[in-house]
Parts: C-alpha cells; sequence; structure tokens
C-alpha cells in the first residue's frame, strides 16, 4: 500500500493551509509522521524546498503518478525545528488556529528582506611567502598585485570595500591570485544587533575601562539562605527529573533575580541552554545589564520594537550556537535552542503573557509543553502567583518554594487603608486623604522619594454633562472619550479625537466637563499642594516618545524629582531605594471591571504597588486609598497576605465554576454587520450546545463582549465550561469543522481562547 504525505510549502505568504500532495519513498514510509520536515521538489523547475508534513494518507488526490515524491527526511536540524514544529501542531489543535498560523508563531521565517552580508580577503599563505610574491609582483610591474600583497602583509583580513575603495584594486587583480591559492575570498554573515545589545556592550566595555570594582562585585553576590536553598533544590533535581517545573513564589524584593542567574549559569555549565521570559515593560535597560554583567555576549534580548528581520538574527543566533541565553517577552519563548534546559519565567502572573492574536496562546501553558518536549525546567516567578499557578502547586503538580525575606535586608512597608467614603463625609473633598497629604509632607521634608499611582485599569477620564448625565462617547467604539490637557477628547481604542466641546450635545447645558482623576489631573492638584516638589508623570502620553518610558525611569531613579506620578506602568518591577511613601489611588477601580479575574488583577496590582515602598535601607509606607475598604482583594494587599487571597478567590471561582477551578473556553465573534452577528453566533451558539451537552459541558452565551464594539466591528463571545480540557478540545474541533464547512460564519470573525 502506498501512503502519501499533504505538505505545506511556504509559510511566509498565506494564513490559509494550502497543501500539496507528494508521494512518500519506501525508505520514509515507516518513520515519516506529521510535523517532519522535508524536501521536496516543487514548481516547474522542481527547485528543492522545505516542506511541513501535516497529514499522512492512504488515498491520492489525483492518480498517483502525477505525484511528486519527497525527496528527504531533514535530520540535521539538530531537533530543534522538529520540536518547535511538534509545539506548533500542539497550539493548533488546543488553541486552535490553522497550521500555518501556529507555525508562522513559531518558527523563525525569513522575510524576504536582503541579507547583509560581510565580505572579506583573507592571506592564504605565510607571510615570508607573500613577500616572495610581493617581489615577483614588483619586478613584473604588477602594480596594483603589488599594492594588494603589501597591505594583506600588514593586515591578513581585509574587508571587501576597503580593497575595492581605497586600495583600487579590482576582482580582476586578486581573483588571479585567488587561484594561485595565495589569498581567499570569504564571506560572513553579519547579525543585525538590536540597538539594545548595542548599548549593552557598550556599557559594559566602559565599566571594564573604568575597572569599577563596585560594579563586577555585583555579578554574583552570595545567596541567602532561601535563595540557596531554591536553587540548590532544582539543582539537585536536574539530574534525575526529565520535566520538572517549580513556582517560585517570593516577595517584592526576595531576589528572585539572583536564583534566576544561578540557575542560568547551571544550565550553560551542562552545556544547555536557557530562555527567560520577562514582561515587555520590565526589558528595562536596568534589568537587563545585570544579565548583561554576567553573561556577557552569551545573551541575547527580544522586544516587540526590533523588526522582523532583527528577529530572525537572533533567531538564528541561537540555533548556530552563537548565544546561549534568550531574554524576552512571550515570544521569545520560541528561540530554536537545540540543547534547551531550562525556561524561566519571571512575573508569571502577567496578563501579557496570553497573546491577542490567533492562536491564542498563553506562553505559561505553551512554555511547560515546550520544557516537557524537551526534557527541560520550567521555573515560575512572581511576588503574586496567578492562581492558575498556585492551584497547580497547591495540587503537587510543581514544586512551591517561597522566599519571605528580602535579600538586601529591610522590611515589608506598612500599609495604611483609607476609607475615601469617610473622608467626604468629614469634608475632604481632595483627591489625596489627610493621611496621604500628611505624609507626602514628611517625606518630602526628609528628601526622600514618592511614588503616586493611579489604578486606572477599566477606568478612562470620561468626559458627561451634570445637567443630563450624556457620557461622550466614540462613534466608533462602545467606550467613553478620554479627556486630555488640551482639552481634546481621545478614544483610547481607535485612536479616534474629536475637539474641546463646551456645551452638552444632548441638552446644550454648559456643564459638561471631565470626571478629575487622570495622571494629569493628580499631576496638577499635587503640584499645586506641593508647590516646591519635583514632579514627573508617566503614562501613555509621556511615554510616546522612543525612550520615553526609559527615560522617565532613569531621571526618577537619578533623583531629579521627590514624586512619581503613574499608572500600572510604576509598578512593574523597578527598583527605586529613594522611595519610601507608596500613594495607591482609587485602589478598587480595577474591581469593576466585568471579568471574573477583576479581584486576582485588583489584589496583583495593589501588592506589587505596596512592593515598590522601602527598596533601600529606610522603612517604607503604603497608604491605599479606596471606596471597597472590606473587599478581600484590598484587605489582603494591605496585609500582603497571598495565601487568605487564594483561599478566598478559589472558593469563589469553584463556586462560579471559572479557572482554576474548572475549565474554560471562550469563544470570539466579530463581525461589522450587527444583524449578521446576532444572526451567526446564535446559529453557532445553539450547535456549540448540542456539542457540549453531550459532555455535559455548560455554555454560557452570546452576549456582548465587555467592549461590544470596536473601531465599528461588533463583538460577542460564548464560554463553553467543563472541568477536563479534553472535553474543550473537542468541543473546539466539532465546532472549527461546523464553521468551515458552513457558508453563513464566511463574514465572521471567529476565534477560540483558552481562559
Ligand atoms: P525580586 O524578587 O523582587 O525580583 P530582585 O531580584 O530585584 O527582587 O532583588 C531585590 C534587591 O535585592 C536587588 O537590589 C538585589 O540586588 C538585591 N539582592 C538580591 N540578592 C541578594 C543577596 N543575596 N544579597 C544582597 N542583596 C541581594
Ligand atoms: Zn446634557
Ligand atoms: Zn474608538
Amino acid at each position: 500500500m502506498e501512503l502519501y504525505a499533504d505538505i505545506i510549502i511556504d509559510i511566509s505568504h498565506s494564513r490559509l493551509d494550502q497543501t500539496f500532495q507528494y508521494r512518500i519513498p519506501e525508505s520514509l514510509q515507516s518513520v515519516l509522521e506529521p510535523g517532519n520536515v522535508v524536501e521536496v521538489p516543487f514548481g516547474r523547475s522542481d527547485r528543492p524546498v522545505k516542506g511541513y508534513v501535516l497529514r499522512i494518507t492512504e488515498h491520492a488526490s489525483c492518480p498517483p503518478d502525477k505525484l511528486k515524491m519527497i525527496l528527504r527526511l531533514e535530520t540535521n536540524l539538530a531537533g530543534a525545528e522538529s520540536k518547535l514544529t511538534a509545539l506548533a501542531l500542539w497550539m493548533r489543535d488546543y488553541y486552535g488556529s490553522t497550521t500555518v498560523q501556529a507555525l508562522r508563531t513559531v518558527l523563525p521565517f525569513r522575510q524576504k528582506a536582503a541579507e547583509k552580508k560581510k565580505k572579506w580577503i583573507v592571506l592564504a599563505v605565510s607571510p615570508g611567502e607573500a613577500q616572495q610574491k610581493l617581489e615577483l609582483c614588483r619586478r613584473k610591474h604588477q602594480t596594483a598585485r603589488a599594492r594588494l600583497l603589501e597591505a594583506l602583509i600588514e593586515e591578513p583580513v581585509l574587508p571587501r570595500e576597503l580593497v575595492t575603495g581605497s586600495l583600487k584594486v579590482t576582482a580582476s587583480v586578486w581573483r588571479p591570485l585567488e587561484e594561485e591559492g595565495i589569498l581567499r575570498c570569504e564571506t560572513e554573515q553579519v547579525y543585525r544587533t538590536p540597538a539594545i545589545l548595542e548599548q549593552l556592550r557598550g556599557e559594559a566595555r566602559k565599566e571594564r575601562d573604568e575597572e569599577s570594582a563596585e560594579k563586577t562585585q555585583n555579578t554574583a553576590v552570595t545567596l541567602t539562605s532561601e535563595q540557596q536553598h531554591v536553587v540548590d533544590s532544582i539543582c539537585q533535581e536536574w539530574e534525575t527529573k526529565e520535566f520538572a517545573e517549580y513556582l517560585i513564589h517570593g516577595v517584592t524584593g526576595s531576589g528572585k533575580t539572583a536564583v534566576y542567574m544561578e540557575l542560568i549559569a547551571e544550565a550553560l555549565r551542562k552545556g544547555q541552554q536557557a530562555i527567560l521570559l520577562i514582561p515587555e515593560i520590565s526589558l528595562t535597560y536596568q534589568n537587563v545589564i545585570r544579565f548583561y554583567r554576567r553573561f556577557g555576549d552569551r545573551i541575547s534580548i527580544l522586544h516587540s520594537r526590533l523588526s522582523q528581520a532583527e528577529r530572525y538574527d537572533q533567531f538564528e543566533r541561537a540555533q548556530s550556537g552563537d548565544i546561549d541565553v534568550m531574554i524576552g517577552p512571550r515570544s521569545a519563548l520560541f528561540t530554536p535552542f537545540s540543547k534547551l534546559g531550562i525556561i524561566i519565567i519571571d512575573e508569571e502572573h502577567e496578563p501579557s503573557y496570553a497573546s491577542e492574536t490567533v492562536p491564542r496562546y498563553h506562553a505559561r501553558e505553551t512554555a511547560k509543553k515546550r520544557a516537557m518536549l524537551e526534557n527541560a525546567k520550567l521555573v515560575l516567578g512572581s511576588a503574586t502567583p496567578s492562581m492558575e499557578a498556585y492551584y497547580e502547586a497547591k495540587n503537587g503538580d510543581c514544586t512551591l518554594f517561597t522566599m519571605r525575606q528580602r535579600a538586601a535586608g529591610g522590611a515589608l512597608p506598612q500599609v495604611y487603608t483609607v476609607d475615601m467614603r469617610s473622608e467626604l463625609k468629614e469634608g475632604n473633598r481632595s483627591i489625596l486623604s489627610r493621611t496621604l497629604h500628611e505624609k507626602m509632607e514628611h517625606c518630602l521634608e526628609k528628601h526622600q522619594q514618592i511614588m503616586l499611582f493611579l489604578n486606572r485599569r477599566g477606568y478612562s477620564g470620561f468626559v458627561s454633562c451634570r445637567s443630563c448625565g450624556h457620557v461622550m462617547k466614540c462613534p466608533h467604539c462602545d467606550v467613553s472619550l478620554s479627556l486630555h490637557r488640551n482639552g481634546r477628547l481621545v478614544c483610547h481604542y481607535c485612536g479616534y479625537e474629536e475637539p474641546a466641546i463646551r456645551k452638552c450635545p444632548a441638552c446644550s447645558s454648559p456643564y459638561i466637563g471631565g470626571f478629575k482623576a487622570g495622571t494629569q489631573q493628580i499631576e496638577e492638584l499635587v503640584s499645586a499642594e506641593f508647590p516646591g516638589a519635583r514632579i514627573l508623570r508617566m503614562d501613555a502620553d509621556t511615554t510616546k516618545g522612543k525612550d520615553g518610558h526609559a527615560e522617565i525611569l532613569r531621571a526618577f531613579g537619578d533623583r531629579e524629582a521627590d514624586i512619581l506620578i503613574g499608572t500600572q506602568m510604576i509598578v512593574k518591577g523597578h527598583d527605586f531605594p529613594g522611595v519610601t511613601l507608596v500613594g495607591i489611588l482609587a485602589a478598587d477601580m480595577s474591581l469593576n471591571v466585568s471579568d471574573y479575574r477583576a479581584g486576582e488583577r485588583t489584589f496583583q496590582l495593589l501588592t506589587q504597588a505596596a512592593g515598590r515602598a522601602g527598596r533601600g535601607t529606610q522603612m517604607g509606607e503604603v497608604v491605599i486609598q479606596t471606596y471597597a475598604p472590606e473587599h478581600y482583594a484590598i484587605t489582603c494587599a494591605a496585609s500582603q497576605a497571598y495565601e487568605p487571597f487564594y483561599e478566598q478567590e478559589l472558593a469563589y471561582r469553584r463556586l462560579s465554576g471559572y479557572p482554576p477551578a474548572g475549565d474554560m473556553m471562550a469563544v470570539h465573534c466579530a463581525c461589522e454587520s450587527q444583524e449578521r452577528l446576532e444572526l451567526a453566533s446564535s446559529y453557532l451558539a445553539r450547535f456549540v450546545r448540542q456539542v457540549a451537552g453531550k459532555y455535559g459541558a455548560a455554555v454560557i452565551g452570546p452576549s456582548d463582549e465587555p467592549i461590544a464594539r470596536i473601531n465599528d466591528v461588533y463583538r460577542k463571545a460564548m464560554y463553553v465550561k467543563h472541568e477536563e480540557p479534553k472535553v474543550l478540545t473537542a468541543v473546539k474541533n466539532m465546532a472549527e469543522q461546523y464553521i468551515e464547512i458552513n457558508e453563513g460564519f464566511r463574514e465572521l470573525k471567529i476565534s477560540f481562547e483558552r481562559c
């Protein structure tokens, strides 16, 4: 019986799975599997190209003698690519996407950008022989040859530009010398280096020149006993266990970074490679330079501002063994290392680890899958672990380490909670409570620094009419417009802008204005109340420039300001020893978001924000201002009590069947026509209910997404819940088939998401 393979040829063009059928040669009949990379003849000229095996079948789609034969199985990829292909197929099945979409997410595919290659002319004989040849040329009056040889005797490797340029020697001159074996032409691929690496290299060189003893000491600290325990335990198991997962729950400042470095060093000692995932926003120079000091040019860095070509280069360097450590956001997970030893995910609770494009993968789950395929270790770290990770640790699926002490000494800050309702009752109408105001005064007197964190998740400074209640909304999205200092109204989802308004468009009342609670308003208020203080503000507006974000952090770190005001952005893992007071404004704002994770996110934000205080030698203080002081997310954050929060939150999730107590999958539908969306999504829901019902899985919806329209596209979602992830995969597979064969869904954009 003959077997045939459906093969995907080019993943750089189409998003759809266009396959070509090939015959499988005798020798591969028993070994070939889906996911294998092969070489096949393609096109009229039968040029050999790379292909990915998608399916193997017994049925030929046309007379078999019309089909071409697979040339060979790619085996010299040292395993990296075939494991990544297997990972892609898993992602396709688990999260839902086409094979091409999954492959493109995972494999470094080359965009047709011109490759930068550097060319060299190299002396291939001894200087003595070259000298003899030079004299011969002189005698023969071959002046160009002589010029080239003279230069090569002085400098045996010359850039080709220099030879053709200032030496004025052409190919017709060096070719004969090359044929004689006197010199060689070499081509070397030059990798485009991301700016951040250049910057690190420059800085490291400067440090070395200055022989700054203080800074080099930093590279290897003596670990605290808590840190050492984590490192020892993981290293001990390294030999015996193939795959293992660990969760490090370490309070802010417990020194998780030093632990990561030791684990990476261990991998390198074993001749293996390491991937460290850091949320994009924390990929600051300050954080990365520590790794560079320790590992030098063995590391590379990815971030979202790299061009496709730069990214490709870094992956190529990884594949060729040029580097051993990759640091980056979630996509660094796909670095094609051939002997991957460890994957570390810092701040594993961060929402940015979930991809929003198809396949909508989560880096935590996907890293686990990759680590299993590679027999590598997976280490998660956080001061506020995600419910999912802690749940696994509690169930024994992953080993839990707890670090309770701050590594550099210093206690956790003292936290005060202020009920803003009583402030108002007692006549204080300011955004700042009396407690916070007083503490700020003290702080400024002592020349210490302050951070004011405005919790704006799920809120934008909307504009409403005080006479009729009309709210200014974006004409394309179902969100309210935000008021900017220049008076313009801006939509944060689609960028729509309109000029300032003076009258209510609904009732013509002049009493229309912004709800005063944006970072700009706070800046104005604080500068009025504390006239001498130097203030920096960090939000989406002030960080627009290329390095705006980094520049503000640097300035604050160098104490060029006393007060830093900002949103979520200032919370993320920045270490400012001068900060002794953190004020959290509108702590409960994020509790009002319609998302079952609202409590978890609020707890995480508040705990992380509080953790910014007292990172130096001075004791830290935190003031939490809230309208819901009794909510467990707030009381637990105030007492920095993770475990009680986890227990209460889990009880709530159990009650409603939300992850991690049960598994849940979202089906997102979007369409420009509201009616068609209405109709098609209810059709789909009927089918999904039918299938899900057979497994006893519940279906909720379809209902509007929290934002029901973005950029004139209407959005609905339904949710499928069951304890077994496999059931959700089965439901998804059936739904995918149903969608594919039904014309009625063509106009909808449908995507699946594992929650
Ligand atoms: P986090 O756990 O919050 O990521 P970091 O890794 O940023 O904590 O460490 C917090 C501070 O403690 C840093 O300034 C770091 O240099 C310092 N630190 C870490 N480990 C040690 C140690 N073993 N001895 C002294 N200081 C340490
Ligand atoms: Zn009005
Ligand atoms: Zn809009």
